[in-house]
């Protein structure tokens, strides 16, 4: 589709919106005015300190013109402007309207925090920004929820994340650097070699700094992947090199039930792990092994009470709507299942295209769910929370969601896991390791982040620049 900009260069804000009606589409710049086929044309006009946004769109032959003037230059009144048209046009559903950012909850927390009642915050939702009642009102909840976790944020304390780039299997959606254990695991051994050095280099340079860790978190891919004995030495690496005296939590990733064992929960315990994540996604069978993964749903439900059993009673289970072949039902049934076992923390996700996923590359060979059934799924798992007592604290958006919609965190008041609330609302630093590890230097409203390389082969041939990399991040 041509996308033609005149006299502005708001692109992104136009082609991020224009995405989400046109979903996988290449959006082609030109300079020449087109008048044929499909585009978009996006104008501004100024005159007299008055803005007019002007946005025409033709679409398999029909062609329609939109205005919105306003005395206030802010490139949302590009999208504005695109949305009305859009919307006759194609049609869809886009509870979010025109916003199309990663944190909807850090804006309502910033307006908030700066003074504004939740009154107008919600006005500002629903007229500026044009999101349902029910999305404004989330975005307030979650807001109000941070902000009582971060009134007690410790200013001298930072994050530590550790990434392990290993799984079973690849699911179908997944676009992360994680590589198939079975394919991979003759680089296990020399990649917690690599980290290792990685993980001695950095906390010799922390040890120079007045920070602290407040929070660690093991991610991946999946770090059950390793064996128990990998996994002891690796955390006990941790504890060895780092001064964990003063954390808060210790989360770790068990997100694949056929990796959980007795052998493993125990070392997680007796490490003092204090949040796992169990993710069943779903506990439809036949989706699993549609989506690649190679676990049932009673694999599931039975390393969930294994895991309570060794005494690991925080757990998080991940869910998702609008996974490929399922209804409105099958996410019910889901919902159920997790009703019943009702854990600390619950996180439900919005389906994501994500581009470099097997999904993306074979899209047409799936039926997904529409953007206003996956609606209907998240409205279900918020009423489902709610009856379970829990709250929504931390919520981000990521691109290729189906209908733009969103991702959140639930739990039960008190079991509000930190470092996703910091790593979402980018108020604390978080030191990260291995593969595919993105460091984020937070100094106020500066964030500056460094980045390992993603692929596992040259994070162990290139381990001595990234320990390089490391002096970056501690200059
Ligand atoms: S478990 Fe997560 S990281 Fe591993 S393949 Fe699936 S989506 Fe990717």
């Amino acid at each position: 589709m041509k996308i033609c900009l005149v006299n502005h260069n708001e692109r992104y804000a136009v082609c991020e919106i224009a995405m989400a009606y046109f979903p996988r589409t290449k959006f082609e710049d030109t300079d020449i005015l087109p008048s044929d086929g499909d585009y978009i044309i996006s104008e501004l006009k100024e005159n007299d300190g008055t803005y007019q946004y002007i946005t025409t769109v033709s679409y398999n032959g029909d062609i329609r013109t939109n205005t919105v003037t306003s005395a206030e230059y802010n490139k949302t009144y590009f999208k504005q402007s695109f949305h009305a048209i859009a919307k006759e046009l194609i049609g869809g559903f886009l509870p979010w309207g025109v916003l199309t950012g990663i944190r909807p909850g850090k804006i309502a927390r910033e307006l908030i925090e700066g003074g504004m009642n939740v009154d107008d915050v919600k006005s500002r939702f629903l007229d500026f920004y044009l999101t349902t009642e029910n999305k404004a009102d989330l975005a307030i909840e979650v807001a109000e929820n941070e902000m009582r976790t971060l009134r007690n944020i410790d200013k001298d304390a930072v994050s530590l994340y550790v990434g392990i780039p290993f799984c079973p299997t690849r699911c179908l959606y997944c676009s992360f650097t994680s590589q198939s254990i079975k394919f991979t695991s003759k680089f296990v051994e020399p990649y917690l070699e690599a980290l290792y050095k990685e993980i001695e280099y950095t906390a010799q340079k922390l040890k120079n700094t007045p920070y602290h860790i407040e929070t660690v978190y093991i991610g991946g891919g999946t770090p059950t992947s390793l064996t128990d004995l990998q996994l002891d030495a690796l955390i006990k690496k941790l504890y060895a090199e780092f001064d964990f005296s003063r954390i808060k939590e210790f989360s770790v990733e068990a997100g694949r039930p056929d990796t959980v064992t007795v052998d493993k929960l125990k070392v997680l315990k007796d490490n003092n792990v204090t949040r796992i994540s169990i993710n069943p996604q779903t506990v439809n069978d036949k989706t699993l092994q549609l989506i690649g993964r190679n676990h049932t749903a009673q694999q599931f439900i039975e390393s969930y009470h294994m895991a309570m059993d060794c005494g690991l009673t925080n757990i998080n289970t991940d869910i998702i709507a609008g996974l490929p072949g399922e209804s409105a039902d099958d996410f019910l049934k889901t919902l159920d299942c997790i009703k019943k076992l009702n854990p600390t923390n619950v996180t439900v996700h919005t389906m994501s295209i994500k581009r470099s996923s097997f999904l993306a590359q074979d899209y047409d060979a799936y039926s997904v769910a529409s953007a206003s059934t996956v609606n209907t799924m998240l409205d279900a798992a918020y009423d489902c929370m709610k009856d379970l007592g829990k709250i929504p604290y931390y919520m981000y958006r990521q691109k290729n969601m189906l209908g733009n919609l969103e991702n959140v965190g639930y739990c039960d008041r008190g079991f509000e896991n930190l470092y996703n609330i910091y790593i979402m609302e980018e108020v604390q630093s978080i030191i990260a390791l291995g593969a595919g590890a993105s460091t984020k230097i937070v100094k106020g409203d500066n964030i500056s982040r460094v980045f390992n390389v993603k692929d596992v082969y040259e994070y162990i041939t290139r381990h001595n620049e990234m320990l390089k990399r490391k002096d970056e991040v501690f200059k």
